[in-house]
C-alpha cells in the first residue's frame, strides 16, 4: 500500500481529480533502444544510484522472448526484467554486470490472456499483464482472483517477483503466488537447443522448482506465462470501523481469523485504530459499490507540490506538532469521505455510508491515476517524479502473528515516550497491518504473519536527517531483529534486508540451488539480488558518512548520522540494542 498524503486539501483534490497524466516511462534511451537508464516508479532507488543499461528489448510473444534471452546469453550479457511501471522500491530491475552493459527486458508488450479453462476456473496470462487488466479479464469470465495488492498498477510477473499480497489468513492466505498452478519461464541454456542458447521451462503443480519460481526476485529467468487458480466471482462488503487503540493488539489474531479480507490501520499518535471489516457476500447480494482509493486517484500537481512544500517546511523547522495537526485533519477527512469507496447508489454523493458492497474486481484494488487521460501533468499519481510532489521511503516488515501483540506493546511504549514522533507516519496512512500466511514458496513468508507497512518522508537531498528518524529506526530494528521480521522484497530501505538469508534457513538454500540450476552463470543476478540472498560476500548495507540517515547502514559511529546537524548515534529508548540517529545536541 502506498501513501495518501492528500492532506488538508483532500476535499479540493477530490473535485479537481478528473483527468490525470499516466506515469512516464521507467526506461529512457539516448538512441532508439540503446544507451538507456532504468529507474522505478519513484524515479529513485534507495541508494540514489542511476542504473544504466546497454539496451532495452521489448518482446511481444514467447518466441521473441526466447530469442532475446538467447542473444544475451551468447553475449554473456546480464539481464533483468523491467515492467511497465516498475513499482518496487529496491534496485531490483537493474541488471548485474558492468554498469551500462546489461539488457533490460521490458514485459510491457507481454500482457495478453493466453487461455481460459472454465471447467477448472483457471486462466493463463502473459506475465506483463497488469493487475487491473487481469482482474477485468477474469471478471469478464465470471472469475475472481480473491487476494491481491491494493494497487492495480503492478504486473503479474512483478507481483510474483516480490511475493506481493493483499490481506487474508483464509485458505492459503493473501499472497498472489499461492494461486499459481503453472508457469512458463524462459531461462538460459548452457548449450544450443534448436539454435537458441535459451529454453522454455514449463512448471506445473507438484514440481519442486515451482516453489522457487513462484517468488523469484527475477533471478531464475523471465517468467513468460502464469496459470492462476481462480474462483467464481463474488461480492464484498466493506465497513471501516474506528476504535480507540487500547488493547487492540490482543484483538488482531481473532479479527484476522474472522474477517476474510480484513486489515487494520493503527494511528499511534492519535491512539486510534481503523478495522476494515471486509467480508465475502454471494454475487446475488445487492450493491454496485466500487473502491477508488483517494491516494491512488489522479492528484492535482499544484496541491501535491504545496503539500510537499509544507512537509519540507515542517521538517526544516523541526515541527512535529505541525505534522500532528495536519495528520489529524487528514485521517478524519479520509474516514468521513470513506477513503475513496463509492456506494454508487444513485446519490450525488460518492460515499453515503457503510457498508459499501460491490463486486470483488471493483473492490479489491484501485489506481485510477494510472488510466486517466493525459492532461499535461495537471494531475498525476501522487509519487510521480516529474513533479516536486511526494517522495518517501517504506518500511514493510512481516512479524509472526504469534509475536504481534508483543511488538505492538513495545511500540506503544515508544509512542508514550515520543507521541508526536509518530505524526509524520500518520500523514502517510499510519501502520497498515495486513495478513499473510506462511508459504511453501522458498522466498515466501516463513510464518503466518502480520505485514506492517510504514511510509514516511524522504528528503530529496542526500544526507539530510529526517525529523524524529530515531523513532522509526528503532521500530525498524525492533521489527527486524527482536521480532525476527521478514522484509517485503519489493519495499524497504537497504537495512531491511540484513540477515535475510539466515532468516530463510533451509528454504534459502533451496532457492539458491534452483537459481543456480536455471541460471548457472548468474546472468539474471545482480549485486543487489546477491546481497539480499547473502551471496558472493555482498551486503545490502554499506557503512560511510551519513549512511544511517537513509537506511544504508545501522549506525555504529556518530559520523554515520549527521553530527553537524546535531544527530548522533544513540541506543534505542525501548529496544536498547538498537542504534539510531537521534537529535540530542546542538550542531557542531
Ligand atoms: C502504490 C503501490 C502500492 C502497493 N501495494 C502493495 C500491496 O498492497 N501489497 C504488496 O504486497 N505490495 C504492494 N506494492 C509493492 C508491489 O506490489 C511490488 O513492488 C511489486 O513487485 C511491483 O510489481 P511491478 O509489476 O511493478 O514489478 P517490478 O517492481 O518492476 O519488478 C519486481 C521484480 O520482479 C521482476 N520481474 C517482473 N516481471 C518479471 C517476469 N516476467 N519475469 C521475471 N522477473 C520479473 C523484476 O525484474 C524485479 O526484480 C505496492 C507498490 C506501490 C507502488
Amino acid at each position: 500500500m502506498a501513501p495518501t498524503l492528500v492532506g488538508f486539501l483532500v476535499a479540493l483534490s477530490l473535485r479537481a481529480a478528473v483527468y490525470g497524466s499516466p506515469p512516464g516511462p521507467v526506461v529512457r534511451c539516448a538512441a532508439g533502444n540503446t544507451d538507456c537508464t532504468v529507474t522505478n516508479a519513484y524515479g529513485s532507488f534507495p541508494d540514489r544510484s542511476t542504473c544504466r543499461v546497454a539496451a532495452v528489448a521489448r518482446p511481444s510473444n514467447e518466441g521473441e522472448l526466447l530469442a532475446t534471452v538467447s542473444s544475451a546469453v551468447v553475449k554473456r550479457q546480464h539481464m533483468k526484467v523491467v515492467t511497465v511501471y516498475s513499482h518496487s522500491i529496491p534496485k531490483l530491475s537493474c541488471p548485474g554486470g558492468p554498469a551500462g552493459a546489461g539488457l533490460a527486458i521490458s514485459t510491457d508488450l507481454l500482457s495478453k490472456v493466453v487461455s481460459v479453462d472454465l471447467a477448472s476456473n483457471r486462466m493463463t496470462f502473459e506475465a506483463g499483464i497488469t493487475l487491473r487488466q487481469l482482474l477485468d479479464a477474469a471478471a469478464a469470465r465470471g472469475l475472481a482472483l480473491p487476494y491481491t495488492p491494493y494497487w492495480e498498477g503492478v504486473t503479474l510477473g512483478g507481483m510474483l517477483g516480490t511475493g506481493s499480497h493483499g490481506s487474508s489468513l483464509f485458505g492459503k492466505g493473501s499472497a498472489v503466488h499461492e494461486r499459481v498452478v503453472g508457469m512458463r519461464l524462459v531461462v538460459p541454456s548452457p548449450y544450443p537447443i534448436n539454435g537458441y542458447r535459451a529454453k522454455v521451462v514449463e512448471l506445473v503443480e507438484g514440481d519442486e522448482d515451482l516453489l522457487a519460481a513462484k517468488v523469484s526476485l527475477g533471478v531464475l529467468g523471465v517468467i513468460s506465462q502464469v496459470t492462476l487458480q481462480l474462483e467464481p466471482t463474488f461480492k464484498r462488503s466493506v465497513t471501516n470501523r474506528v476504535e480507540r487503540d487500547i488493547g487492540f493488539e490482543r484483538t488482531i489474531s481473532t479479527f484476522a481469523a474472522a474477517t476474510e479480507f480484513g486489515d487494520i490501520i493503527w494511528y499511534p499518535a492519535q491512539a486510534k485504530v481503523t478495522y476494515r471489516d471486509d467480508v465475502r457476500l454471494p454475487i446475488s447480494a445487492s450493491g454496485e459499490g466500487t473502491n477508488d482509493f483517494i491516494g491512488f486517484r489522479p492528484q492535482p500537481s499544484l496541491i501535491m507540490v504545496g503539500n510537499r512544500a509544507t512537509e519540507e517546511l515542517l521538517e526544516a523547522t523541526g515541527d512535529s506538532r505541525g505534522k500532528c495537526l495536519l495528520s489529524k485533519l487528514q485521517v478524519t477527512t479520509l474516514q468521513e469521505t470513506g477513503g475513496g469507496l463509492r456506494n454508487n447508489d444513485g446519490s450525488v454523493l460518492e460515499f453515503t455510508g457503510y457498508p459499501v458492497v460491490g463486486n470483488q474486481s471493483d473492490m479489491q484494488t484501485s489506481g485510477s491515476c494510472l488510466t486517466s487521460g493525459e492532461d499535461g501533468l495537471l494531475t498525476v499519481c501522487a509519487w510521480d517524479p516529474r513533479i516536486a510532489g511526494l517522495f518517501y521511503q517504506q518500511t514493510t516488515i512481516s512479524i509472526p502473528l504469534t509475536d504481534i501483540a508483543s511488538f505492538i506493546a513495545e511500540v506503544k511504549k515508544l509512542r508514550d515516550l515520543r507521541p508526536s514522533a509518530f505524526c509524520g507516519i500518520e500523514l502517510y496512512y499510519g501502520f497498515l497491518m495486513r495478513f499473510v500466511r506462511s508459504s511453501t514458496a522458498y522466498l515466501g513468508k516463513t510464518a503466518d504473519s502480520v505485514d506492517i507497512d510504514i511510509t514516511y518522508y524522504r528528503s530529496h537531498k542526500p544526507g539530510t536527517p529526517r525529523l524524529d528518524e530515531d523513532v522509526l529506526e528503532e521500530i525498524e530494528q525492533m521489527a527486524l531483529f527482536k521480532f525476527n521480521g521478514m522484509p517485503h522484497w519489493g519495499k524497504n530501505r537497504n537495512v531491511g534486508f540484513l540477515n535475510v538469508r539466515e532468516k530463510l534457513g533451509a528454504k534459502g538454500d533451496k532457492f539458491v540451488a534452483a537459481m543456480t540450476k536455471y541460471d548457472r552463470d548468474g546472468l539474471f543476478s545482480s549485486d543487489w539480488t546477491d546481497a539480499v540472498l547473502g551471496l558472493g560476500g555482498k551486503s545490502p548495507v554499506n557503512a560511510g558518512k551519513g549512511c544511517a540517515l537513509e537506511g544504508m547502514c545501522i549506525c555504529s559511529l556518530d559520523l554515520h548520522c549527521e553530527p553537524d546537524k546535531g544527530y548522533y548515534c544513540k541506543p534505542g529508548l525501548v529496544f536498547p540494542q538498537a542504534r539510531v540517529c537521534r537529535k540530542t545536541g546542538p550542531p557542531h
